[in-house]
């Protein structure tokens, strides 16, 4: 996949149509990125240097300072110069943590004034320009509409989500392609964990019991059949109870997730709680529930534009 980049004019035109909350996250964003980048540098440069022993008072010294601040004055501003008077627009800002000197420069002057050796100072230019597209990623994703949410709608709510995806999502900012890497192997993990811990739990071995049941119902029942097969006192809902009549309705006919849940909590009484999007909270519980036959290749599903809705179906019903 070819990397989306813009000018710096393509870059400010594009933050200024945004809202100021997604315009200040976005600038945040980037300046923690290119703060940790910098960090990032020293530190590996640090233990690289134990390693080969190479002149290690040179690293320490380097060592020494942090990226406190990246000032954004808009235009090149007399008032944000660099170190040798010359004014600028991207103002860099590093303390020594030893004397607690600041030096302001601009990246241009970065060597000459601060005084690191020029693989080091390539080295965080480069995780600068990393940082910069990422921002350009988003942007691109924001024009595009590309959230990327679909795989955060699925967790329990007692999941732990990476805090930076959580992040992204409270801020409405896509997440980016990295994030959906990740958040695509944490949640086969939890997948994986869960399908094990179900077999764990049902003496029979729960996915052997649920194949033999679907062979016996080979035919498809008409929606009204759910009723002889469900149990309508129902107090206590878990995760295999959501799983049970969940797949019973599915059988049934019934692939909507939202027709399942207004049937649960209609006829048999589950949490009836709504979010402000009209969606049942049980929406969730009811796909996590299925998690471990979508994992298994028992069950498929497709989402509608928007997570409207969820379909399930049985595999070899499509
Ligand atoms: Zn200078």
């Amino acid at each position: 996949m070819s990397k989306i980049t813009y000018t710096i004019e393509e870059r400010d035109q594009r933050l200024a149509e945004l809202s100021s909350t997604k315009r200040n996250f976005l600038i945040e964003n980037l300046k923690r990125g290119k703060k940790t980048a910098f960090a990032n540098v020293l530190a590996h440069q640090k233990s690289k240097g134990i390693q080969d022993e190479a002149s290690l008072e040179e690293i320490e010294r380097t060592m020494e300072w942090e990226l406190l601040d990246i000032v954004d004055s808009g235009y090149v501003n007399p008032e944000t110069p660099c170190e040798c008077g010359r004014s600028l627009r991207y103002q860099y800002i590093v303390q020594n943590q030893n004397t607690n000197q600041i030096k302001k420069f601009g990246i241009v002057h970065f060597e000459e004034h601060v005084g690191f050796p020029p693989h080091i100072i390539k080295a965080i230019k480069l995780g600068f320009t990393a940082i910069d597209y990422e921002l350009d990623e988003l942007l691109n994703k924001i024009s595009c509409g590309d959230y990327g949410y679909e795989e955060i709608e699925y967790f329990p709510q007692d999941f732990d989500v990476p805090l930076d995806i959580l992040n992204h999502k409270d801020n409405e900012i896509p997440l980016l392609q990295r994030q959906r890497e990740r958040l695509k192997r944490v949640r086969q993990q939890f997948e994986q964990h869960s399908l094990k811990k179900r077999f764990e739990k049902r003496p029979h071995g729960g996915l052997l019991q649920f194949q033999e049941k679907r062979t016996q119902n080979t035919l498809p029942f008409s929606k009204s059949t759910y009723k002889a097969k469900l149990n309508p006192n129902i107090t206590n809902w878990t995760q295999e109870t959501y799983a049970d009549y969940s797949i019973i309705l599915i059988q049934s006919g019934i692939t909507s997730v939202n027709e399942i849940c207004e049937i649960l909590v209609a006829e048999y009484g589950a949490n009836s709680q709504r979010y402000s999007t009209g969606r049942y909270a049980i929406f969730s519980d009811i796909l996590l529930s299925l998690s471990p036959f979508f994992s298994s290749g028992n069950l498929t599903k497709t989402i509608e534009p928007g997570m409207r809705d969820v379909r399930v179906y049985f595999k070899d019903d499509i």
